[in-house]
This record gives C-alpha cells, structure tokens and sequence, in this order.
C-alpha cells in the first residue's frame, strides 16, 4: 500500500518528561518513532510534559508543553486500582491540548501513555485517536476499556507483540507493529569476553535479583544500567549478594548506554511479567550482544534461541545460569543483523503510518 505523507500529532506519556527515564520504553519508542516518520516525509506535532527534549536529529519537530503533576505509574497499582488523576495532573492537560491542537488538519492523534482518559475519549471525538498500547494488561480498569474499544473500533489499537496483546480478548486480529531503533546510534562490537550486564527501570517487575544471582554464580560483577524506580528494592538485592556483585552505572544517554552495553558478552534479561516489548533485548542485539532471557512476554517473542540467544522457562534461575555458559555459541552478527531486518526505526514508522492509513481509508 502506498502511504501519503500523513500529518500526525503524537501525544506523549503523563509519566515524566521525555529524557527523564520515568517513562521506560515508551520514550524511546516516541524519538525513534519521530525519527522514522521523519525520514518517511511525513509531519510531526508533539505534545510532551514540560522539559521534553528531542535530540538534534528531530529538529524540526515542534512540542507543545504542557503542565501538571504525573500520573501514578499503573505497574505498580494495584490490578483493581481504580483511576486516580491528581489536581493538576498532566493527563487532563495533555488532553485538552491534543483534542485542542487536533482540531487543525491533522490526519491522526497517536496516543503513547498506558492510560484511561484518553482510550474512553476515543468514540466520542472527532479527530481520530489511536493507541500504541505499551503494557500487558496491568490494570482492569484499562483492560476493561480496551477491550470495549476493540469492540468498536478496533482498528484504533495497536500493540507491540502478540504475547502482550493476547493479555486483553480482543474482537478482532489485534495490530502488531514491534517497535524500532535508530540502529545508526548502536555500534556492533564484536568482542565476546566481557561482562555480563542487565538494564531496565529497577523495579520488581523486571525482576533484576535473577540476572544478579547468575553473575554471583559466576563470581563475576554484573553492570546495571537504567533508573532506579524502587529504592528499596534496589538496596534488599545489594544486600543480598557480596559487595562488589552489581555495579550500578546509572541511566545514560543512549550514546553512552550503547557503548558500554555492546562490550558485554551477554544481556540476562529477566521479566516477571508479560513485558509488552523489550527495548534493551533488542538494542543489546544491535550491538551484537547477544540475550538470555525467560521465555516470557515480548523477549521470548523477539529472541530467537540459539541464534540470537537462549531463552529458557521463566523462573528457572538453574536453566539462565546454564545458558549463560553457551553465550559463546551465538554469533555477534547475527544478533545484529536480526536488529537490522527487523527493528529500525522506518520499519517501524512504516507499520505505523500503515495502520493509521488503513483506518483512514475505511
Ligand atoms: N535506558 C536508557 N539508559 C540506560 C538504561 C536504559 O536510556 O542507562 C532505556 C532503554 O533505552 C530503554 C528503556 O530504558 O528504552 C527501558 O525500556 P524497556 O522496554 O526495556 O522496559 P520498560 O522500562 O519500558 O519496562
């Protein structure tokens, strides 16, 4: 099908400022997204929390900014929560400025934030509101209105794998676009001898004491990159092992993040839950390192075992210490070019502009 140039108004996360970290994934989702459609031709709006930042290749782009108080992060409420919008939240805001700013010629709303408010907007707006549903099913409030959106219209959705999308019964054929990398951005390393390392928000759900207890296992130091979420989980696992087993090296730019990921001989990556994607599985695999991981959500989609890596049962800690010593067996550039052929950032722009398109022609 052939895409005509689209003008889109993309509508960031109520979680932190694009840069912060507090958004995990999705922002790096939104600036590779940015990229590719840029590349593609087609126009961008951008309405983003205070202090977002676009690095210098999407200059161009204009953000609208809006104010407010972030939303609690769903992953960590309870499954029954109900919805909490604070006074002054910045969902509200970044709502009345989207269905504002939309009201120009825009073609489509692209909504990037787990959130309620803007999924029930949906049938009762004009401009057309789609949804890149970036978590599994964390919250039935959510769940619920997904679901009942899929009912309508369905084709306003789409998610990153199959594994998340089969967290919520759908009426139809769900949408899967993946996600994409500026691949330019990572370096293939080809050297196979260097540290174990594990990155993501440090959080329970991403289930970092496994990834250290492999390294203790093999004496060895495990490097740490991303944003500590939880505190007191971070310090319960240092505790827990010998001084020395984690070296944390904090949230980095991805320029740096990339650099010190691609030395490593292995990623361990260790979801407790049904991770809708990955973001660090595969920009591990662009630098040609290759991942052993549970066999759960979206890394056991994307990582091929024995090519790429090993994925092993979730939980089994004695089968990611075992296929932690076959790391040696998978070639560095296959890893990379898996990246290549199927997550850059304009595959990925292109699925986007597709599924918006194909609604848009209905
Ligand atoms: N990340 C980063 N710098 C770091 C460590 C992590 O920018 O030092 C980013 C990484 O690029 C990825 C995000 O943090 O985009 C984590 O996303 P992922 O999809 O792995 O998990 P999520 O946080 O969305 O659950």
């Amino acid at each position: 099908m052939t895409v005509k140039a689209l003008k889109l108004l993309l509508v960031s996360t109520p979680i932190g400022f694009l840069g912060s970290g507090q958004g995990g994934g999705v922002e790096l989702t939104l600036i590779s997204l940015v990229k590719g459609l840029l590349e593609l031709g087609h126009e961008v709006v951008l309405i983003a929390p205070n202090g977002s930042e676009l690095p210098k290749e999407c200059e161009g782009v204009e953000i609208r900014y809006v104010s407010g108080f972030d939303q609690p992060s769903w992953q960590h409420q309870d499954y029954g929560s109900p919805v909490i919008i604070p006074a002054n939240g910045v969902l509200p805001m970044l709502w009345e400025k989207a269905l504002d700013v939309g009201k120009e010629d825009f073609d489509a709303i692209l909504n990037f934030g787990y959130d309620w408010l803007p999924l029930w907007l949906t049938p009762h707006v004009e401009p057309r509101l789609f949804h890149l549903i970036s978590m599994g099913a964390v919250s039935k409030v959510i769940k619920d209105q997904i679901m009942k959106l899929s009912k309508t219209q369905h084709s306003r959705l789409a998610f990153h794998t199959h594994v998340q999308a089969s967290d919520y019964e759908l009426s139809d054929t769900p949408t899967v676009v993946g996600n994409g990398f500026d691949l330019n951005q990572y370096k293939f390393q080809s050297k196979s001898d260097g540290p174990l390392g594990w990155a993501g928000r440090v959080a329970p759900e991403k289930g970092l004491e496994d990834a250290v207890a492999v390294a203790a296992h093999f004496d060895d130091t495990l490097l740490v990159w991303g944003l500590i979420e939880d505190e007191n989980y971070a310090r319960t696992i240092e505790e827990s092992y010998p001084p020395g087993t984690i070296d944390w090296r904090g949230f980095l730019k991805t320029n740096e993040f990339q650099d010190q990921l691609g030395k490593c001989r292995a990623l361990i990556n260790t979801p407790k839950w049904n991770e809708a994607y990955g973001n660090v599985v595969v920009e591990a695999l662009a630098c040609g390192v290759p991942v052993v991981a549970y066999k759960r959500g979206g890394p056991g989609e994307l990582i091929q075992s024995g090519s790429t890596g090993w994925l092993v049962a979730p939980d089994d800690l004695d089968a990611l210490i075992s296929a932690t010593y076959r790391v040696n067996e998978i070639d560095r550039l296959k890893c990379r070019n898996w990246a290549i052929d199927s997550a850059s950032s304009k595959g990925f722009a292109k699925r986007i502009t597709s599924w918006v398109q194909k609604d848009i022609m209905e």
